[in-house]
């Protein structure tokens, strides 16, 4: 249609605008009419450049760290061109095929009049043009008499795009959320930091924007960056309040004080669609009749008696509640709905100086990084190794356990936070704030576990997964010796399996940390495999393993233990007609980003069910 893609333009750092810069700089043109071999630079409208991705290149193999752009060139833009920068484009097009559509469409001869030929389809390319640069989802008012009802339960980013998608087509929506909204969460959790109480529905899990809220808010996905539904996803956190920067970078980050605002954006846009919207608000039970949800029962979170419990009729019930749900998944049990165990992964948390990172990615480049203010970013690391080892029981060859062992969720110049739902259980994550200036790098080094894992425990059932985690991180929580301080090693004494080190290096965990064997605590075959991962980590980056390196216990909630299998027709729960199981509590997104486009898609997905829409999905 137009548009050519122009990727891997290098813009050397010293040229670079700034990182905020996301339009079409000198310097980028330059490289521009470098790869188009365009000889004056000055001469190509900048207006015909749109920048879709910049991501910092900082690999050894190059002489100079880079940005990298990718660019799009809408070639309709370029007719603003003289006409004799119009020969040179036409001949280089017969050189190389550059105009691409123009072939496809066997057109070939004066490049001015086959662009104007061309241009007879800009009416249906604007249109479309339009519907892409809708921030918001748009969809069709709902004009019938009854509103279907449906209740969304969990406010994370699932929840939330399920009830702008199903709000916007016109459903009547109850978004119940166990949690508080962020200013009260916000205060549960400093109150947590500071004071070590854990309020049981208000933490890192839970409360308004589910466990992304008080994270790193890294927007990376595996999904693929140029998916449509990604980008929609990325346009509508702008319109609440992202910088446009998200759309562009090629590793979007937000941070929590850009979360925290953005999310009373959306919850404001929310109730002006209508949508109830009720905090402290737990969903215990299902009202089922026959094979069809036809509500849930609700209790407020704060209060344990039974007394305040309420029933309130729906037509569908989105169930978007998170890994952290336990209870849920047991009440989901108790109603048989299909859910079965998965694999998932766990490991330890990894911790060092960020300026040991920085030096080990960018060496000579390092001093550039002033805590997040300077054109380079602080310097991360994603790191990954199978690892084949004897099963230790057996010591048998015949019975190799391949593994995945990785780094996950990454934040550099963050801090390791305590996610215990739980006061007897002990788990942590990392998050950071948009400058991400901490003196801290902290990773999750973690290894898969499948049901063998959880068979050598003599766990059963759908839920050995949850089950598994939660023996460990009870583990932790005695080795650390309870008030939720965290077991910590070096990961050189972690190398060797000893504790040398008894007086630990400072951490960024603010409730307190105590040096202890970490091999002491999970099945012999995952310490193995993460002590072999590790050591593999060092050679690719050189200096990973030192003294100064601490490795904090547990990390287990790394994505669910379970899938609340959907029928991919209808989205509908197996065995439960009604109920819509969505989100990475199902087993079906793993981050902030996928799940947000699972939660759009499974909206889409319920409303052409209610016959509120009639697109495709
Ligand atoms: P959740 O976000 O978990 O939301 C579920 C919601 O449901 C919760 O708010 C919970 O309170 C509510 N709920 C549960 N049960 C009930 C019930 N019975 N009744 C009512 N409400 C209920 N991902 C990234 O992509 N980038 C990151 O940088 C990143 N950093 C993270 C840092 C931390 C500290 C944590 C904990 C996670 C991080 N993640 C990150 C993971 C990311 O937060 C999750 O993948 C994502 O939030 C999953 O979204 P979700 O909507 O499926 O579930």
């Amino acid at each position: 249609e137009g548009v050519w893609r122009l990727s891997r333009l290098g813009v050397c750092v010293h040229e670079d605008p700034g990182k905020d810069f996301w339009g079409v700089s000198e310097a980028l043109l330059k490289e521009i009419a470098r790869v188009l071999e365009f000889p004056v630079a000055s001469m190509l409208p900048p207006e015909a450049f749109t920048v879709v991705r910049k991501s910092f290149d900082a690999r050894k193999l190059q002489k100079e760290p880079k940005f990298v752009y990718t660019v799009d060139m809408d070639v309709r833009k370029l007719l603003s061109l003289e006409p004799r920068t119009w020969e040179f484009i036409s001949e280089l097009d017969q050189k190389a095929g550059f105009i691409e559509f123009l072939h496809h469409d066997s057109i070939s001869g004066d490049l001015m009049s086959t662009i104007r030929n061309h241009r007879k389809i800009d009416d249906t390319a604007s249109v479309r043009e339009e519907v892409h640069s809708n921030h918001v989802i748009r969809g069709y008012k709902f004009p019938a008499t009854r509103r279907p009802k449906v209740v969304v339960v969990g406010s994370g980013p699932s929840g939330l795009f399920a009830s702008l998608v199903l709000a916007e087509v016109g459903a009547e929506v109850t978004l119940i959320e166990r949690g508080q909204a962020v200013e009260q969460r916000g205060r549960d959790i400093g109150a947590l930091v500071v004071r070590r109480i854990l309020q049981l529905e208000s933490n890192f899990c839970f409360g308004e924007g589910g466990a992304g809220t008080w994270s790193d808010g890294k927007l990376v996905t595996r999904i693929g960056r140029n998916n449509s539904s990604v980008l929609t996803v990325m346009k509508t956190l702008v319109h609440f309040g992202a910088p446009c920067s998200i759309l562009v970078d090629g590793k979007p980050h937000l941070g929590t004080d850009r979360l925290v605002p953005l999310l009373r954006n959306f919850r404001g846009y929310l109730q002006e669609l209508g949508v109830t919207i009720r905090f402290g608000t737990r969903v215990d039970d299902l009202l089922v009749k026959g094979e069809h949800i036809v509500g849930v029962k609700i209790s407020d979170s704060r209060d344990l008696s039974d007394a305040c419990c309420q029933k309130l009729g729906c037509d569908a019930v989105v169930l978007a509640v998170g890994h952290s749900a336990r209870d849920t998944y047991h009440m989901l049990l108790s109603h048989n709905v299909d859910v079965v165990r998965k694999d998932f992964a766990v490991g330890l948390r990894i911790e060092h100086p960020q300026e040991l990172i920085n030096n080990i990615q960018y060496s000579g480049l390092a001093s550039e990084v002033q805590s997040g203010r300077g054109k380079v970013p602080v310097a991360d690391y994603q790191v990954a190794e199978y690892v084949n080892l004897r099963d230790a029981d057996t010591l048998s060859n015949s019975d190799l356990t391949s593994r995945s062992c990785y780094s996950f969720c990454m934040c550099p110049g963050g801090q390791v936070v305590l996610t215990s739902t739980d006061p007897s259980e002990l788990c942590i994550n990392g998050m950071s704030f948009s400058r991400r200036s901490s003196r801290w790098a902290n990773a999750a080094l973690v290894v898969t576990v499948s049901s063998k894992d959880f068979d050598a425990l003599n766990l059963s059932g759908p839920l050995a997964g949850v089950e598994f985690q939660r023996t460990f991180e009870r583990k932790a929580a005695l080795m650390g010796g309870g008030n939720f301080v965290v077991p910590v090693q070096t990961a050189t004494d972690f190398l060797e399996n000893r504790l040398s080190v008894t007086s630990v290096p400072p951490s960024s965990y603010r409730l307190g940390v105590k040096a202890a064997n970490l091999h002491k605590l999970f099945p012999v075959r995952v310490t193995e495999a993460l002590q072999h991962a590790v050591s593999m980590f060092d050679k690719e980056l050189p200096g990973f393993v030192s003294n100064n390196a601490l490795l904090h216990g547990v990390e287990t909630r790394t994505s669910s233990p379970v899938h609340i299998t959907r029928r991919s027709d209808t989205w509908e729960s197996t065995n439960l007609k009604g109920l819509y199981p969505i989100g990475e509590g199902a087993g079906y997104a793993g981050g902030i980003v996928s799940a947000a486009v699972d939660g759009m898609h499974a909206g889409f997905a319920i409303a052409r069910n209610l016959g509120l829409y009639d697109g495709s999905i």
